[in-house]
Formats: C-alpha cells, structure tokens, sequence
C-alpha cells in the first residue's frame, strides 16, 4: 500500500515541470530509506552530484551525514531521506515559488510515512516544517538540536531541527556541534 502510493508520487515528481527547475535537472529525487522510517530527515534541494546519479546525498555532505548517523547508530536503511526540493538548483537561488510548486509532493511523503520524528536540515527546511506545524519561526542558529512536540488529535511528532551537514564542509568546528546536536534525535 505505502509502496505503490510512493511508486506513484516517484513517478510524478520524475516527470514533474511545475516549476522552472525542470529544465537544468538531470534527475528529480523523490526520496531514499524506508517507508517504515520513524525518523524522517528533510535537506534542501540535490547537489551537483545528486543530481547526476539519482541518489540522496552522495557528496561531501553526504559523507558528513553518513558520519552523524553513524555516530548515534542509524543507518540508511532505518531512515527515510528527502529534500525541500526535488530538483537542482540551477543557480543557488531558492525562490518561494519552487517551495510552493514542490512542497505538495513533500507533505504527501509525510503521510505516507508518517514519522515520529522529523528532522529538518538547515535553515530552509526548518523554516518550511515549521511553518507547517505552527511552530513560531526562529533562526536555526537557536533552536538547532532543540526538540518540539507537535500535538494534534490525530497525531504526535517531534522536530528536531539541525544545522545543514554541509557547514561542516566550510567549518570543521561544527562538526562538534552536530554530533552533540543529533544525540537528541536518540
Ligand atoms: N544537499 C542537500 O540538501 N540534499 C542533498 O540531497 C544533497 C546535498
Ligand atoms: Fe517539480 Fe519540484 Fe522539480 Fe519544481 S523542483 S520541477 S516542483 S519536482
């Protein structure tokens, strides 16, 4: 049932031209891990190398995220990983029209999978995820690592918004800061 609904979302977002990021894309990534996760991670948009092969963070930073999730035991395979946005950015640009065109297909992984816990990375996705949960916006320089509680009658969930793996990749001293911040996620 989750499967064929997310074969189906993989599907549109593969032939997607909602918005103008379509052109310079080589493939639209829809997401990775299980649909069983209980942890949801949510970056920005592919990289340069992403986009090439089809597959979620397999650049720099994605080597730096492998090393967070290593550091509190998880592995891909017991997370599900996604992006704000499913194609390139052609020129670092992020403009509100492509948050809006591609969150749709975001806020249908999330029910899908429903997750317990989701974990936005970096300033953009935090700043979407808490805008959809009502949760005032703040800077993700404060509240990274912070955890929140999502209550509806329907369900419960934790954000726990984290620094973008790729500050690392222009300050190594964050690494610190992360590893401390992704304990909370355990
Ligand atoms: N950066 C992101 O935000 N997402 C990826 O998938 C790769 C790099
Ligand atoms: Fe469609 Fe999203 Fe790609 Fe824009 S970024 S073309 S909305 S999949």
């Amino acid at each position: 049932m989750k499967k064929e609904e997310m074969k189906k979302l993989e599907q549109e977002i593969k032939e997607c031209k909602k918005c103008k990021l379509w052109e310079k894309r080589t493939n639209a990534l829809c997401g990775e891990g299980s649909l069983d996760a209980e942890i949801m991670f949510i970056a920005e948009a592919p990289g340069f190398n992403e986009d090439l092969q089809g597959k979620h963070f397999i650049g720099k930073a994605g080597g730096i995220f492998d090393k967070l999730l290593d550091s509190i035991k998880l592995d891909r395979e017991n997370i599900y990983i996604t992006n704000l946005l499913k194609c390139k950015l052609s020129n670092k640009k992020i403009k509100s029209e492509y948050v809006n065109f591609c969150t749709p297909y975001l806020n249908k992984q999330i029910e899908i999978i429903k997750p317990k816990i989701i974990v936005p990375l970096g300033k953009l996705a935090t700043s979407y995820i808490f805008e959809k949960y009502k949760i005032k916006e703040q800077a993700i320089g404060k509240v990274h690592g912070q955890i929140f509680n999502v209550k509806t009658l329907f369900f419960e969930m934790k954000i726990i918004p984290q620094f973008h793996p790729a500050v690392v990749i222009y300050n190594s001293e964050m690494m610190g800061v992360l590893i401390k911040d992704f304990k909370n996620i355990k």
